[in-house]
Parts: C-alpha cells; structure tokens; sequence
C-alpha cells in the first residue's frame, strides 16, 4: 500500500515538472521544483516502505521462533523446549 503511494507521488510530481517545463519554463519554475519535491517524496516513500516490509517480516520471524520457545507445562507452568517430551520439573509427559 505505501509503496503505491509513493509511486502516485512520484508519477504526479514527473507529470507536474514535464508539464510545466514544456508549457512555459520560466513562468511555471516553481512548479517545476514542486514537482521535482513530489518525486523526492515519492522514491523517500517508496524506500521506507521496502525498509518497513522488511523489519515486518523479521519481527514476523522473530515472533514466531519466540512462540516455539514458549512452551510451558500442562500441569506446573514450567517453561519447556519445542523440542521437550517430558517436563524437566514435574516429568509429566507434554
Ligand atoms: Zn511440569
């Protein structure tokens, strides 16, 4: 989703500086810079929102290697391994 937002930024502000730089230049310089700006923004969205997809994923990863490690027993609330059959405390079978 942000990364379509960055890129509707983008294309507007090209759109912007291409149309007032073939209209008239020097009458519509400022828009041209506003455009210029708009595509700033735009690749600065775009960027983010690849580096914000990213971090996601890893605390995605994160949080599920946490949810394998807590595993807790049935019957006295130890914490266990994943890979745990018996209860290191109680020794009831997990
Ligand atoms: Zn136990």
């Amino acid at each position: 989703m942000a990364r379509i937002h960055g890129l509707v930024y983008a294309a507007l502000g090209l759109f912007v500086s291409v149309f007032s730089w073939k209209l008239n230049y020097e009458k519509l310089v400022f828009f041209f810079y506003i455009g210029l700006v708009f595509i700033a923004i735009g690749t600065a969205k775009i960027i983010l929102g690849l580096a914000k997809k990213r971090t996601s994923k890893l605390e995605k990863s994160r949080h599920k290697e946490n949810q394998k490690r807590s595993k807790y027993c049935p019957k006295c609330g130890n914490g266990l391994k994943a890979d745990d059959i018996f209860c290191s405390r109680c020794g009831s079978r997990i």
